[in-house]
Protein backbone atom coordinates (compact mmCIF):
# COMPACT_ATOMS: atom_id res chain seq x y z
CA UNK A 1 0.00 0.00 0.00
CA UNK A 2 1.19 3.64 -1.22
CA UNK A 3 2.27 5.59 1.84
CA UNK A 4 0.55 8.73 1.96
CA UNK A 5 1.57 12.21 3.13
CA UNK A 6 -1.09 15.15 3.28
CA UNK A 7 0.43 18.65 3.15
CA UNK A 8 -1.94 21.84 3.78
CA UNK A 9 -0.94 25.31 2.23
CA UNK A 10 -3.15 28.21 2.97
CA UNK A 11 -2.94 31.53 2.81
CA UNK A 12 -1.60 32.18 5.96
CA UNK A 13 1.59 30.04 5.29
CA UNK A 14 2.61 33.07 2.74
CA UNK A 15 4.16 36.01 3.82
CA UNK A 16 2.25 39.29 3.61
CA UNK A 17 5.40 40.92 1.66
CA UNK A 18 6.88 38.43 -0.72
CA UNK A 19 10.42 37.82 -0.38
CA UNK A 20 12.20 39.99 -3.53
CA UNK A 21 15.87 38.86 -4.26
CA UNK A 22 16.82 41.60 -6.16
CA UNK A 23 15.98 44.12 -3.26
CA UNK A 24 17.94 45.79 -0.98
CA UNK A 25 16.59 46.51 2.66
CA UNK A 26 17.84 48.79 5.00
CA UNK A 27 17.05 49.04 8.68
CA UNK A 28 17.58 52.13 11.54
CA UNK A 29 20.94 50.92 12.69
CA UNK A 30 20.03 52.62 16.24
CA UNK A 31 16.65 49.98 16.73
CA UNK A 32 16.55 48.18 13.72
CA UNK A 33 13.17 49.25 12.29
CA UNK A 34 12.63 49.13 8.50
CA UNK A 35 13.45 52.76 6.87
CA UNK A 36 14.58 51.65 3.01
CA UNK A 37 13.46 49.34 0.71
CA UNK A 38 15.71 50.00 -2.81
CA UNK A 39 17.15 48.35 -5.75
CA UNK A 40 20.90 48.79 -5.31
CA UNK A 41 23.28 49.24 -2.67
CA UNK A 42 24.03 51.94 -0.15
CA UNK A 43 27.86 51.42 -0.73
CA UNK A 44 27.42 51.70 -4.45
CA UNK A 45 25.30 54.98 -4.02
CA UNK A 46 27.21 58.12 -4.68
CA UNK A 47 28.22 60.05 -1.84
CA UNK A 48 27.82 64.03 -1.02
CA UNK A 49 31.18 65.81 -0.76
CA UNK A 50 29.38 68.20 2.21
CA UNK A 51 27.97 65.60 4.42
CA UNK A 52 28.78 61.94 2.98
CA UNK A 53 25.31 61.52 2.91
CA UNK A 54 24.53 58.44 -0.02
CA UNK A 55 22.77 59.99 -3.06
CA UNK A 56 19.95 57.99 -4.13
CA UNK A 57 18.65 58.67 -7.21
CA UNK A 58 14.84 58.35 -7.94
CA UNK A 59 14.67 58.09 -11.21
CA UNK A 60 17.21 55.48 -11.59
CA UNK A 61 16.20 53.03 -8.34
CA UNK A 62 13.74 51.87 -5.94
CA UNK A 63 13.01 54.01 -3.16
CA UNK A 64 10.31 52.84 -0.82
CA UNK A 65 10.27 54.74 2.13
CA UNK A 66 9.25 53.66 5.68
CA UNK A 67 9.90 57.05 7.68
CA UNK A 68 8.05 60.01 9.04
CA UNK A 69 8.27 63.45 8.03
CA UNK A 70 10.89 65.42 10.82
CA UNK A 71 10.56 68.64 9.89
CA UNK A 72 13.14 70.92 7.86
CA UNK A 73 16.44 72.60 8.76
CA UNK A 74 17.92 75.76 6.74
CA UNK A 75 22.04 74.81 6.89
CA UNK A 76 25.01 77.07 6.07
CA UNK A 77 27.05 75.14 3.37
CA UNK A 78 30.13 77.84 3.22
CA UNK A 79 30.14 81.52 2.10
CA UNK A 80 26.21 82.58 1.62
CA UNK A 81 25.35 79.26 0.42
CA UNK A 82 22.23 77.58 2.35
CA UNK A 83 20.46 74.77 1.83
CA UNK A 84 17.14 73.87 3.28
CA UNK A 85 16.60 70.06 4.34
CA UNK A 86 13.50 68.54 4.46
CA UNK A 87 14.39 65.56 7.03
CA UNK A 88 12.73 62.19 7.24
CA UNK A 89 13.17 59.95 10.43
CA UNK A 90 12.96 56.56 11.36
CA UNK A 91 9.28 55.26 12.56
CA UNK A 92 10.96 53.34 15.29
CA UNK A 93 12.78 55.55 17.27
CA UNK A 94 12.59 58.76 15.67
CA UNK A 95 16.42 59.00 14.56
CA UNK A 96 17.07 61.18 11.50
CA UNK A 97 18.11 58.45 8.79
CA UNK A 98 17.42 60.27 5.43
CA UNK A 99 16.53 64.43 3.60
CA UNK A 100 15.54 65.54 0.73
CA UNK A 101 16.21 68.84 -0.80
CA UNK A 102 12.25 69.32 -2.58
CA UNK A 103 9.50 69.66 0.03
CA UNK A 104 7.28 67.35 -2.06
CA UNK A 105 8.73 63.45 -1.84
CA UNK A 106 7.49 62.80 -5.11
CA UNK A 107 9.25 65.79 -6.44
CA UNK A 108 12.56 65.25 -4.80
CA UNK A 109 14.80 63.40 -7.37
CA UNK A 110 17.02 62.38 -4.69
CA UNK A 111 17.09 60.93 -1.30
CA UNK A 112 20.15 61.47 0.60
CA UNK A 113 20.95 58.95 2.96
CA UNK A 114 22.73 59.86 6.08
CA UNK A 115 26.04 58.38 6.42
CA UNK A 116 26.05 55.76 9.21
CA UNK A 117 22.09 55.77 9.71
CA UNK A 118 21.36 52.92 8.57
CA UNK A 119 22.49 48.99 8.38
CA UNK A 120 21.84 46.28 5.89
CA UNK A 121 21.18 43.44 8.50
CA UNK A 122 23.41 40.89 6.78
CA UNK A 123 26.53 42.68 6.05
CA UNK A 124 26.75 45.29 8.76
CA UNK A 125 25.55 44.56 12.31
CA UNK A 126 26.89 42.56 14.73
CA UNK A 127 25.90 38.81 14.91
CA UNK A 128 24.74 39.80 19.01
CA UNK A 129 21.95 42.63 18.44
CA UNK A 130 20.98 41.67 14.71
CA UNK A 131 17.40 42.11 14.46
CA UNK A 132 15.60 38.61 13.79
CA UNK A 133 15.29 38.32 9.74
CA UNK A 134 11.79 39.04 8.50
CA UNK A 135 11.50 35.34 7.81
CA UNK A 136 11.27 34.39 11.16
CA UNK A 137 8.00 35.04 13.13
CA UNK A 138 7.20 34.44 16.52
CA UNK A 139 3.82 32.63 16.88
CA UNK A 140 1.74 32.31 20.09
CA UNK A 141 2.87 29.85 22.87
CA UNK A 142 6.36 30.84 22.40
CA UNK A 143 6.50 28.78 18.70
CA UNK A 144 8.67 30.10 15.85
CA UNK A 145 7.62 30.05 12.32
CA UNK A 146 10.60 30.06 9.67
CA UNK A 147 9.50 31.13 5.84
CA UNK A 148 11.64 28.32 3.37
CA UNK A 149 11.01 27.74 -0.29
CA UNK A 150 9.51 24.69 -1.25
CA UNK A 151 9.55 23.14 -4.72
CA UNK A 152 6.80 20.86 -5.71
CA UNK A 153 8.49 17.66 -7.00
CA UNK A 154 12.06 18.47 -6.99
CA UNK A 155 14.06 15.34 -7.44
CA UNK A 156 15.70 15.62 -3.52
CA UNK A 157 13.50 16.56 -0.62
CA UNK A 158 16.05 19.64 0.66
CA UNK A 159 15.54 22.66 1.92
CA UNK A 160 17.36 25.06 -0.95
CA UNK A 161 16.63 28.31 0.83
CA UNK A 162 15.47 30.06 3.49
CA UNK A 163 13.57 33.61 2.47
CA UNK A 164 15.59 36.06 4.61
ZN1 LIG B 1 15.21 53.69 14.60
Amino acid sequence: MPKRTTHTYSSEDALPEGPESDLFVYYCKHCASHVLITDTQLQKMPKRKTDKAHVLDKKKHLSRLNVKEAGNVLLKRGEGKHEKQFRMSCLGCGLFVCYRSEEELELAPFIYVVDGALSSVAAETNPHDAPVPPCITQLEGGLAQVAIEVEDRAQRSAVTSILC
